[in-house]
Order: structure tokens, then C-alpha cells, then sequence
């Protein structure tokens, strides 16, 4: 896929690094995610790319760096945390989902909470985004009589409720059974389609291909290449992209 015309910088980073203790985990990272661009993070467990989904919204903190999302410079705190948070939605391996709430009511909260929508409002979005992901039959059960797939897509519309900019997704297809990974894997792919600025972790090269701009490939806390899937899988640079994709394909 092309990369969408005049997309402007959504998020860069800047020579960000990250120790844990001894462990260098992100080394000198530089990337911009435009507007409205799709990048697929790949890379051997261990690499550093939860570490960098998370920097992005500030579950970590970084020692060294620049991280500036829609034009706001990190590290920020109270409100302007609270701000970027509900600008940057996260969907994770495991679902996190609220277990004592209804699926509408996951998909209500944050923006009652947060964006301070009235409820009615709220649950109005909260219909048509359920509905989006596939799942608006399922709007007065609780998480746990929910299938995974069916979890994930609710984790999708919780996440979007928020009326993010840019969406990470670390490895959210990984905890599901096979024959799930399909139907969340296609509400990304229509996601991508209606123009999301998209970060997404996955194994999943099917959809590194179809869906990526492009792709980051990460390997000891480095971003080794960054280019299109085409390229990426068809003619890797580095011998340690070329080993990541002969023990993968
Ligand atoms: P990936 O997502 O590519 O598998 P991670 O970003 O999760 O990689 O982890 C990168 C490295 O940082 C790994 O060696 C991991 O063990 C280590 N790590 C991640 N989180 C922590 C933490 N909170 N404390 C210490 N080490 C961590
Ligand atoms: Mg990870």
C-alpha cells in the first residue's frame, strides 16, 4: 500500500533510549509515523518493541529523547498526561477488558470519564462502535461469556471510543486461539482502510504485507530496517532481518 499523500509527522521519536538497570532496550531511536500511515513492528522476542509501544504513551518513561505526539512534547504529567493517553489508544496481547462491567460499559466508561460525554451520548457511540467491530449483539454480557476474538474487538471499539489519533496494537492477535485471529486482524485491516494512524506489533506478516505501509524491523533494542513490506520480505538488507524471516516464513 502506498503511503498516504501529505501525511503530516502524528508521532516521532527522537534518539530515544531506555535502559532496564543494565539493559539497554532501546537504543538511539528514531521514527515518524505520518498521519494516516499503517507501521508494522516486527522482530525477535525480546527486541524492545512493547517497550517502544509503551514509551509512545508513556507507560514508560525514557532516559535519553524526544517523543512528540500530534505536536505534544513527552514526558507530560496530569492533565496533559491524561490528554496524550486518550490521543494514543492501546490494544494489548491480553485483553484487559473491565471484568465487572458489561461490554457496552467498558465502551462507555473512558469517554464519560474522561472525554466527559453524557452517558446517553456515550452509549450511543459506544452501539455504533460495537457494531463496527462486529460484536453489537454482545453489548449487555460481561467480558468473560465472550469468546477472545470477541474480547479483542470489544478491547478495539474501547480503544477507538476515545476518539484516539493514532492507535498501538502490541501483538493483539498473539493470546488467540487461530481460527479468532482472523476476525480482529480483518477490523484492523478496515480500520487501516478508513485511515487510522496505526502501530502495530504483530507475527502476523499476512498482515504486515496486505495492511503495512510499512515495516520497522527491530532486533537488541535497534531499528534495524524500516522500509515496505514489499521490500522487507521480498529483499531484506540486514542478515538479521534475513534470519528473523527464514525462521518465520
Ligand atoms: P519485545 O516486545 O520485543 O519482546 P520488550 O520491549 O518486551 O521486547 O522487552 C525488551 C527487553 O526489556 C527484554 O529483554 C525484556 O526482558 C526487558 N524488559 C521489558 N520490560 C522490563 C521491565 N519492566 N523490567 C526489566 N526488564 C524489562
Ligand atoms: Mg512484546
Amino acid at each position: 500500500m502506498p503511503v498516504p499523500d501529505g501525511g503530516d509527522a502524528l508521532v516521532v521519536l527522537r534518539g530515544v533510549d531506555k535502559h532496564f538497570g543494565t539493559l539497554h532496550v532501546l537504543r538511539s531511536i528514531d521514527l515518524t509515523v505520518h498521519r494516516g500511515e499503517v507501521v508494522v513492528v516486527v522482530g525477535p522476542s525480546g527486541s524492545g518493541k512493547s517497550t517502544l509501544c509503551r514509551a509512545i504513551n508513556r507507560l514508560e518513561t525514557v532516559d535519553a529523547g524526544e517523543i512528540v505526539v500530534d505536536g505534544r512534547p513527552l514526558p507530560a504529567e496530569g492533565r496533559e498526561l491524561a490528554a496524550l493517553r486518550a490521543d494514543v489508544g492501546m490494544v494489548f496481547q491480553s485483553f484487559n477488558l473491565f471484568a465487572h462491567k458489561t461490554v457496552l460499559g467498558n465502551v462507555t466508561l473512558g469517554q464519560v470519564k474522561v472525554r466527559k460525554k453524557d452517558r446517553k451520548e456515550a452509549e450511543e457511540r459506544a452501539r455504533a462502535l460495537l457494531d463496527r467491530v462486529g460484536v453489537a449483539s454482545q453489548a449487555d454480557k460481561y467480558p468473560a461469556q465472550l469468546s477472545g476474538g470477541q474480547q479483542q474487538r470489544v478491547a478495539i471499539a474501547r480503544a477507538l471510543a476515545m476518539e484516539p489519533k493514532v492507535m498501538l496494537f502490541d501483538e493483539p492477535t498473539s493470546a488467540l486461539d487461530p481460527e479468532m485471529i482472523n476476525e480482529v486482524l480483518e477490523v484492523m485491516r478496515q480500520l487501516a482502510r478508513d485511515g487510522m494512524t496505526m502501530v502495530v506489533v504483530t507475527h502476523e506478516m499476512g498482515f504486515a504485507r496486505s495492511a503495512a505501509h510499512r515495516v520497522v524491523f527491530m532486533a537488541d533494542g535497534s531499528i534495524v530496517e524500516a522500509t515496505t513490506p514489499e521490500e522487507f520480505f521480498t529483499a531484506p538488507r540486514s542478515e538479521r532481518a534475513k534470519d528473523f524471516l527464514s525462521k518465520i516464513l
